[in-house]
């Protein structure tokens, strides 16, 4: 991938669970009378001490599995996308089709160099990564600590209880009740809260996310354990948005302005047709910047950010749908998937 960073998009939120909720630890009671069945996973937090918490690359593979999903709908003749619109990480098939898989297919082919795999990779792994390509989305793990709130009393309250709740462990290959009843140790209050960043990103990528959370955050995608039961429902508040843009000493620079603008990547590649070596979607116009943002970073100290709260992050998400819908109808790049 690129040394340099163009552009940089980063979000805090909070998960808060719609009922129970069990991110399993794997540690089942065993010889342990104090652990129940299966146990809410756990670490130690500097503050918080031992805690409940959401590990990152778990939500990270509940957005992956539902961008798929979103992209799988849209894709109609897979047989003609190479890359499809969404690859099948869990096959090793780089024959055209359902079964493709990305990472699996850079291995074979020996593409070297981060632009041919970023240009032979799905949209799907172009933002989540694969094993030949590091992921532009960085998610870290959620705790029951606001980062936004310091005060020692918010603390306390915003720890996360956990409560311990009989259940059936269905046997996952027939169906069947394999043995129980079982007691599940489940979160069903309290909020996760925790910040992805997504970098050198393209506004497509921003309105993908924008649907991914969108329906996670009504519920319609269960994470953790026993989903399929009604467990893991999710709300979703967003906190804070940071657009920035690193390296750069003025808001101003020939053309752009860093602080009234978000800039897609390829805005800064010069992308043309024959000069496309990581096959950018081009962009033509940046989305505006949602009035009311702060600038928090004038370039003093080698950087421009602006900050958005609440409605100014749901404006950047709707104005941005539209590029993952004109990316879309437009992929994959005929011109650039030539070679
Ligand atoms: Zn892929």
């Amino acid at each position: 991938m690129h040394k340099r960073r163009f552009n940089e998009f980063t979000l805090t939120f909070a998960l808060r669970p719609q009922g129970p909720l069990l991110i399993k630890s794997g540690q089942e009671s065993g010889a342990d009378p104090t652990l129940l069945d299966m146990n809410f996973v756990r670490t130690d937090h500097a503050q918080l001490g031992k805690t409940v918490f959401l590990p990152g690359s778990s939500l990270k593979g509940t957005m992956r599995s539902y961008a798929e999903k979103i992209a799988r709908t849209l894709a109609a003749e897979y047989e003609n996308q190479l890359p499809p619109l969404s690859c099948n990480p869990l096959t090793r098939s780089d024959k055209p089709g359902d079964q493709y898989n990305c990472g699996y297919a850079a291995e074979q082919k020996k593409l070297e160099g981060g632009a041919k795999v970023h240009k032979h990779a799905c949209p799907i792994c172009r933002t989540f990564g694969n094993t030949t390509l590091a992921a532009h989305l960085r998610l870290a793990d959620a705790y029951p600590q606001n980062p936004l709130l310091t005060e020692d009393a918010d603390l306390f309250h915003q720890t996360n209880h956990t409560s311990p709740r009989d259940g059936v462990a269905i046997d996952r290959i027939s169906g069947s009740v394999a043995h129980g009843p079982f007691t599940l140790e489940v979160v069903t209050q309290g909020a996760f809260y925790t910040s992805f960043t997504l970098h050198n990103f393209q506004l497509w990528q921003l309105g993908l996310l924008a649907i991914v959370l969108r329906d996670i955050g009504q519920g319609r995608v269960p994470m953790g354990f026993a989903k399929s039961r009604g467990l893991g429902r999710m709300e979703i508040e967003y906190l804070a948005a940071e657009i920035s843009y690193p390296a750069r000493f003025s808001s101003q620079e020939g053309a752009f302005d860093f602080a009234a603008n978000v800039y897609d990547v390829s805005q800064f590649m010069n992308v043309k047709a024959g000069n496309n070596p990581y096959d950018y979607f081009p962009v033509e116009e940046a989305i505006g910047m949602p009035a009311g943002g702060e600038l928090v970073e004038d370039g003093s100290y080698g950087r421009i950010a602006t900050r958005l709260a609440g409605e100014q992050i749901d404006q950047l998400w709707r104005a941005a749908v539209p590029y993952w819908a004109d990316f879309v109808q437009n992929w994959p790049q005929e011109a650039t998937h030539a070679s």
